[in-house]
């Protein structure tokens, strides 16, 4: 057995030709996207700049909003609200981390809803928890996406997702629910954890740690989600190594060209659905 690939570029290209598609058809006028990065954040700049050239691809403004380390909370608050109001603008990101002295919940829980395109807004997770979503996060979006592109039914599925934060696995948790899948949530603290996501018949790992699920933690035919970024000197790897696993599930995602390839995509999704509801 060798499992199908479930190819995020591919995806990713056909969403992208819709959304070209859609913003070409609205005359009145561009979406907009603002990014904001306090403070020195290397590994924020590569991701902004992958969105900047995303969305200049499909015809979305990009602004990158950069504030020196010592701003206050008060000042980058009255940033969000003036960027609130402004009427030409449909998405703010909130780039993480933040530094020390900055409050993300307080920030997050600034943004206009319908401005909030990563769902970061506490409010907009609540609309997620009780299954009326304004914006779903854009890497939870890319996991139900790919799993619908590849017509992989979800109901009545046993899925094991490893990893909680805000940002990955609680959501995802959700979204699996609302396709009527049974969900078991494994983290850091969990016992015998290999009896567990060896039930799975959906396996998501978001953990970040590289490699870490080897085919000793899947069923055969397993499928097989790879949310990890992380990087090994000049590569990138996944928290799943996909040479062992491949043999043993029937659906894997690689890494690079899986999930996060999808995600910005999902981000630019999320900015469209904003736009549409500020026109
Ligand atoms: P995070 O906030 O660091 O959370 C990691 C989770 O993994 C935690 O819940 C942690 O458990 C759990 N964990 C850590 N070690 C474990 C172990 N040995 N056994 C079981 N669980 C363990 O990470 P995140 O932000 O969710 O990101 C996870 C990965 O996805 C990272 O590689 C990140 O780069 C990547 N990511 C990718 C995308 C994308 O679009 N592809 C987007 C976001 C993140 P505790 O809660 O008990 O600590």
């Amino acid at each position: 057995l060798s499992a199908i690939i479930l190819d995020g570029r591919e995806t990713s290209n056909r969403i992208k030709e819709q959304l070209k598609i859609e913003i070409e058809r609205k005359s009145i006028r561009k979406p907009k996207l603002v990014s904001i990065i306090v403070g020195n954040n290397p590994d924020a700049d590569v991701y902004v700049r992958n969105k900047s050239r995303a969305c200049e691809k499909l015809g979305i403004l990009f602004e990158k909003c950069t504030f020196p380390e010592n701003i206050t909370e008060k000042e980058i608050v009255n940033v969000i609200s003036s960027l609130n109001e402004n009427s030409e603008i449909d998405g703010i990101i909130i780039e993480m981390p933040l530094p020390k002295h900055i409050n993300a919940n307080l920030l997050a829980s600034t943004v206009d809803l319908s401005k909030d395109v990563d769902c970061m807004n506490p409010s907009n997770l609540g609309k997620l928890f009780i299954g009326n979503p304004i914006f779903i996060p854009s890497t939870v979006l890319s996991i139900m996406t790919i799993l619908d592109s590849y017509s992989i039914e979800l109901e009545g599925k046993y899925a094991v997702i490893i990893g909680r934060s805000n940002i990955v696995g609680k959501p995802a948790i959700l979204q699996l629910l609302s396709k009527n899948a049974t969900v078991t949530s494994c983290h850091s603290k969990t016992k015998n954890i290999r009896e567990i996501t060896k039930q799975a018949d959906i396996l998501i790992a978001a953990i970040g740690k590289p490699r870490f699920v080897d085919s000793t933690y899947i069923k055969s035919g397993a499928i097989v989600i790879d949310v990890g970024v992380n990087s090994i000197g000049d590569t990138i790897v996944g928290d799943v190594n996909f040479e062992d696993v491949k043999e043993t599930a029937a659906y894997l995602t690689p890494v690079p060209g899986g999930i996060g390839l999808l995600t910005t995509t999902m981000l630019l999704s999320n900015t469209i659905k904003a736009f549409n509801l500020h026109i």
